[in-house]
C-alpha cells in the first residue's frame, strides 16, 4: 500500500514538473512576442519578424534554444548588407527556409538583400539581444 502511494506520488510530481516546464516556455514565448511588438519599426518589418518568430515556434515547438537561434538568425538576415551576408545562424542546405543558404546549396541566386537601414537594426538589437540571451 505504502509503495503504491509513493509510486503514485512520483508520477504526480513528474507531471507537475512537466507542467511547470510548459508554463515557463509559454511565458517566454509571450515575452518574446511582446518585445517584438514594442520596437519602433515599420509595420512591414514587424510583420516579417513576427512571421519568422511564428515559424520558429512552429518548427521548434518547445525547444527554447532553437527558437532563440531562429530569432537570432532573423536579426542577422535583416542586418546583412550586400557585401556582408550574415547567415551563420540560418539552417544550411537546400531545404533551408533561408533563401541565401538555399542559394549556397543550389548555386542559385533567389535571395534578395533586405536593405534595412543599419541604424534601425542597431536600434532593435537590444530587444533581440534580450530575446536570444
Ligand atoms: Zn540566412
Amino acid at each position: 500500500m505504502r509503495w503504491h502511494c509513493e509510486k503514485w506520488n512520483l508520477k504526480e510530481n513528474g507531471r507537475t514538473a512537466e507542467k511547470e516546464e510548459e508554463t515557463k516556455e509559454r511565458k517566454e514565448a509571450v515575452r518574446i512576442e511582446r518585445q517584438l511588438g514594442h520596437n519602433r519599426l515599420t509595420d512591414n518589418l514587424i510583420d516579417n519578424f513576427r512571421s519568422y518568430y511564428k515559424k520558429a515556434l512552429q518548427e521548434n515547438e518547445s525547444d527554447l534554444q532553437n527558437i532563440q537561434k531562429a530569432v537570432k538568425a532573423s536579426w542577422y538576415i535583416y542586418a546583412s548588407i550586400e557585401d556582408n551576408q550574415m547567415h551563420d545562424y540560418c539552417p544550411k542546405g537546400n531545404n533551408s527556409w533561408c533563401k541565401w543558404q538555399k542559394d549556397q546549396a543550389n548555386g542559385t541566386s533567389s535571395f534578395k538583400p533586405k536593405n534595412v537601414v543599419p541604424a534601425v537594426m542597431q536600434e532593435i538589437l537590444p530587444t533581440f539581444d534580450s530575446l536570444w540571451a
